[in-house]
């Protein structure tokens, strides 16, 4: 019975925010902090949710993971999110203007149709590469730190090296006119379904949810150790795609992490796609000195 109950709080945090964005009032939604605000508080509850029931004692919450988790929830919304709107949506933006792109009838579609439209978009994009970064080895460097964490956790979603931070955060949502309100919905969905996804809370929600949305089970599964058990279940919030796409796979993973499951500190995080390259040019050097020395 009590499991039943706490399978129910993905979906109803979900509705939870589904609803706020529909009925804030028009000065909350036009308040520049109130996704921000939105996000932070979804961030507190799946802590809080951690506390009250945890999944696994090995993943259990310290001081120095979230640390670490909170650097990249601050550098997700300041750097990242920046160089995103700089170096990808304002283009975008120019590029649709510049070609007289407008879908002015996407505005006037219903508030849900939009928001599962936005959220499909943008996660049928993730999916893809996120895809790519399991298929393709200078890509595969850029996201192989967010699988070197050894734990999961509510905040865990955020934490990756620069680059792939970046790479993901890429999508088309910049080139069509749709509400602004159903944007920042769809962003909180997404935040409250990844972030279920990488909480370690005992809630495994019922079909209607897990059918539609990546649940800790299939992501857990994700994040097993060794390079080829991770490559299914790539979607980061809408799991039918994987499902429709065959890459999806049943189970669970308990035990996380890469290679010998050693724990990358920030600074390891952060030059991890580089070392190969260092690794070439120190090789060659020693190969250089070892023939004339
Ligand atoms: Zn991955
Ligand atoms: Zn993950």
């Amino acid at each position: 019975m009590k499991q039943r109950l706490t399978g129910l709080l993905p979906p109803a945090t979900l509705l939870a925010v589904i609803l706020f964005w529909a009925y804030a009032p028009k000065s909350v939604i036009d308040y520049p902090w109130t996704l921000t605000i939105v996000a932070t508080a979804i961030s507190a509850w799946l802590l809080l949710l951690e506390w009250l029931f945890e999944r696994h004692a090995d993943w259990r919450m310290n001081w120095r993971e979230f640390f670490t988790d909170t650097f990249y929830v601050v550098l997700s919304s300041t750097v990242i999110s920046r160089a995103t709107d700089f170096f990808a949506d304002a283009p975008l933006k120019a590029a649709k203007a510049q070609a007289g792109l407008a879908t002015p009838w996407l505005e006037h579609l219903p508030f849900l149709a939009q928001v599962g439209l936005i959220f499909f978009l943008f996660e049928f994009g993730q999916y893809w590469m996120h895809r790519a970064m399991h298929n393709w080895t200078p890509l595969w460097l850029t996201h192989a730190p967010h699988h070197h964490i050894t734990q999961l956790n509510a905040l865990k979603g955020y934490v990756g090296n620069p680059l792939e931070l970046f790479l993901i955060s890429l999508g088309v949502i910049a080139l069509l006119d749709f509400s602004p309100v159903a944007i920042l919905c769809a962003a909180s969905v997404g935040n409250v379904v990844a972030g279920f996804a990488h909480a370690n809370v005992r809630a495994d929600p019922p079909w209607f949810y897990s059918y539609f949305f990546t649940t800790i089970r299939h992501h857990s599964l994700h994040h097993s150790v060794g390079y080829e058990e991770t490559r299914c279940n790539y979607a980061n919030s809408m799991i039918l795609i994987d499902r429709v796409l065959g890459t999806y796979r049943e189970g669970e993973g308990i035990l996380v992490g890469q290679d010998e499951r050693r724990r990358l500190s920030i600074k390891e995080q952060f030059l991890f796609p580089f070392v190969p390259v260092v690794d070439a040019i120190k090789a060659r050097r020693e190969r250089r000195d070892a023939v004339h020395g």
